[in-house]
């Protein structure tokens, strides 16, 4: 038994070691993808549920590393945050989807709102503001086209939270609450947040059809949201069942594999150029 605790306990450095060592990795190797650009952008359309017109795009970042392979955002994203490489990161996501939002647009395609994520740590920045004037200049993006999507965690109502807000509104940009639903402090905030969207979480969407609690849920937050004056954007959606629900709810737009995964730009192009996928 002694022995056999020696070798768990080794196996156990060992793993360790090399968790550690790959998130050196990570690390080290992320800095520079930032740096040199190495990281590309994929969209995934957003579409209005009466219509089956597409009326949005989320911009989602991917990172393919030679050595580690395909990098989870879920990973990078917070990895980015820790060694402090999220503002640079982001910066160039809001160029390169305002960039390709307005190339889109000057090719004649139907336009479509660009949905951008910012993290937490982030919007909570005094750069935010003079970052989202500056590319909406350089890029020529209408800034009621550019959507910002940022999780409940910033919705506080610190006196600085509310001011992030209130001048990204006079900006003229989207406001989209992301996850909603799953964060704490959702509900006695709104009344304080002018926000255009609320994103109702996929983990609510997954069990709507066989989990009446979850169905009941997702009915009060669309009508909820309603009459605070909020859109409603239902993400993960993967079913016709699903999408058929929301529609009974009155709920405007769904995202999700059932219409298409991320995409390449080329690739929302050409289902622009249809525009209808439904
Ligand atoms: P999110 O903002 O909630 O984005 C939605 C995630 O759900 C995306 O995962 C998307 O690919 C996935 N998804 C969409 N529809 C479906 C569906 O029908 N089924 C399933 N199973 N999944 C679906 P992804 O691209 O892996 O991104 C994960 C998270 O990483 C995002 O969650 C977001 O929080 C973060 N992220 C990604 N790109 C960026 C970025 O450029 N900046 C920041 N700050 N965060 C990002
Ligand atoms: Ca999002
Ligand atoms: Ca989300
Ligand atoms: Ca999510």
């Amino acid at each position: 038994a002694k022995d056999l605790g020696k070798y768990c306990y080794a196996f156990y450095q060992k793993d360790l070691s090399d968790k550690a060592d790959y998130r050196f990795k990570v690390e080290q190797y992320l800095r520079e993808a930032i740096e040199n650009f190495q990281l590309t952008l994929v969209y995934q359309p957003q579409v209005d549920i009466n219509s089956g017109v597409i009326t949005g795009v989320e911009a989602l970042s991917r990172w393919h590393h030679p050595q580690l392979g395909q990098v989870s955002p879920i990973d990078f994203i917070g990895t980015a945050e820790r060694i402090g490489m999220i503002k640079p990161l982001t910066e160039w996501v809001l160029k390169t989807a305002c960039n390709q939002a307005v190339s889109w647009k000057r090719s004649g395609l139907p336009v479509v709102r660009m949905a951008v994520n910012i993290s937490p740590s982030h919007f909570l920045d005094s750069d935010l503001i003079p970052l989202i004037q500056k590319v909406l200049k350089e890029s020529g993006m209408v800034a009621s086209e550019l959507e910002l999507e940022v999780t409940e965690s910033v919705v506080q109502t610190s006196q600085q939270n509310l001011s992030v807000f209130r001048g990204l509104k006079e900006l003229g940009v989207l406001l989209a609450i992301d996850d909603f639903g799953t964060g704490y402090s959702s509900f006695a905030s709104l009344k304080h947040l002018n926000v255009d969207y609320l994103k109702i979480d996929k983990y609510f969407i997954d069990d709507m059809l066989n989990d009446r609690k979850s169905e009941l849920l997702v009915g009060s937050m669309i009508e909820m949201g309603h009459n605070l004056g909020h859109e409603i954007i239902a993400e993960g959606i993967e079913t016709p069942e699903q999408l058929g629900m929301l529609e009974k709810m009155c709920c405007e737009t769904a995202q999700g594999y059932l219409f298409s995964r991320p995409v390449s730009a080329d690739a929302i192009a050409e289902l622009l150029e249809k525009e209808k996928i439904t």
